[in-house]
């Protein structure tokens, strides 16, 4: 291939990634520069550290790109039901999958099963080259095309250029595109374990004043778990030595899986709220957290990604099928309007639920728990809640139907 291409994606994380298998067995011609390369290997017993809760309507892009019996046979555990409780009172509620007829309400899955199915089905198209390990260095924008400098194989040219980069991504400060948000002073630590109790496929979220807890079930008995705290607590966290971790875990879990009895190895993740003020440029356009990044507290980032990148596929090859230029403004424009006001929502209700279970005000805490008992009772308000959990919500793009 030339150094010429129609659409190269920055970042061949598991948005980026996703927008190349998408934009797979067409006729444009797509790069994608990743500086990293994907861990395609690892022993049957090792589970990755980082795991996402991956909604029906991922799995249906994954499904519709022909990656999802790849990441199947590697590792993926469904959960079938949810208990989330307050830590300062009362409050609870059940999402059980049964409810709206469904046998699960997603999965957990490792993010390496989903970068390295996706890196491996990009192989089978022709159209498709990934350049790896290879860096962005420098972008310039000019009226027609736009000349990208890479670290290793100098300049190339690309009609139009997708940010799939991440929360600090080059493409966008390149394009000094601006963003709005603020850091939630916590961090996000992460580390995989195992329980005295069966986790009977049931997600559990426990909430605290400095963040929630959540244990995802994984399908060989252990949990992934998300602990948000404060940036100091996870410093401690991180420092204990796995007795003392396991024993700090086990307290913060109210010992509802009984005690902590194994854990891997611990990291932890700066959170923060962060939305690009838009999603497009001059032939450029900016997918997954490279245009947001929300908190983890209900598992939606990198799905929200991956609607972007099944939307953005399908109007660039709309556009391109009509004979419009995929790079043009108007045709970029169709593809913003589709997904931010979308991502905003989300965004806003994770806000509030941060805002929500970390206030100590005595009428908030009244609120919550009234809240949560009150939703437990109306099984349709439930019902609803759990279609937005599983992404069944909003215009969805033909990917993920
Ligand atoms: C603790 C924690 C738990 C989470 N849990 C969930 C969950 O359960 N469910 C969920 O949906 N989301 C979850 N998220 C969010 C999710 O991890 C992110 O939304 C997702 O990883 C974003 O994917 P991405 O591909 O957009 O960006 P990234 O994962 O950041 O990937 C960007 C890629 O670009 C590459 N790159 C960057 N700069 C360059 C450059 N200049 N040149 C070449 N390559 C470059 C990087 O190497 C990387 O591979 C969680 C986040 C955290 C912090």
């Amino acid at each position: 291939m030339s150094a010429d291409y129609d659409v190269v994606i920055i970042g061949g994380g598991m948005v980026g990634t996703t927008l190349a298998c998408a934009l797979g067995g067409s006729d444009l011609k797509v790069a994608v520069i990743e500086a990293r390369p994907a861990e395609m290997e690892w022993t049957e017993d090792s589970i990755g550290m980082r795991c996402s809760a991956i909604t029906a309507a991922s799995q249906q892009i994954f499904t519709n790109l022909g990656a999802w019996r790849a990441m199947a046979a590697m590792r993926v555990s469904p959960f079938r039901e949810m208990q989330v409780w307050d830590g300062e009172g009362n409050g609870a509620v059940h999402f059980d999958s049964a409810d709206i007829a469904q046998d699960k309400l997603g999965h957990i899955v490792e993010n390496r099963v989903i970068q390295a199915a996706l890196t491996k089905r990009i192989d089978d198209f022709d159209n498709v080259v990934l350049l790896c390990p290879e860096m962005l260095e420098d972008q310039e924008n000019s009226c027609e095309r736009i000349k990208l400098t890479l670290k290793e194989r100098g300049e190339i040219t690309a009609r139009l250029v997708v940010g799939a980069d991440g929360a600090n991504s080059r493409v966008r400060q390149h394009a000094a595109i601006e963003t709005n948000g603020w850091p939630y002073n916590q961090s996000g630590v992460v580390t995989t374990i195992r329980t005295e109790l069966p986790h009977q496929e049931t997600a559990w979220q426990r909430f605290m004043p400095t963040g929630p807890l959540a244990f995802l079930p994984l399908n060989n008995g252990c949990c992934s778990i998300v602990w948000s705290t404060t940036p100091a607590h996870a410093d401690e966290l991180l420092a204990m030595d796995d007795e003392a971790f396991m024993k700090a875990l086990s307290l913060a879990s109210e010992h509802r899986l009984g005690n902590v009895i194994e854990t891997g190895p611990r990291g932890a993740f700066p959170l923060k709220r962060q939305h690009a003020e838009t999603y497009i440029g001059n032939h450029l356009a900016l997918i997954g957290d490279a245009a947001h990044a929300i908190h983890p507290l209900a598992g939606q980032g990198v799905n929200l990604g991956l609607l972007d990148a099944a939307a953005l596929a399908e109007v660039l090859l709309d556009a391109h099928a009509k004979g419009k230029d995929i790079g043009a403004t108007h045709v970029l424009r169709r593809y913003e309007r589709w997904r931010k006001g979308d991502n905003l929502i989300m965004m806003t209700a994770m806000d509030g639920f941060k805002k929500l279970f970390g206030s100590e005000a005595l009428p908030l805490k009244w609120l919550r728990n009234e809240g949560l008992a009150i939703t437990d009772k109306l099984p349709p308000l439930k019902n609803q809640i759990m279609l937005h959990a599983m992404g069944y919500k909003g215009d969805l793009p033909a990917l993920a139907r």
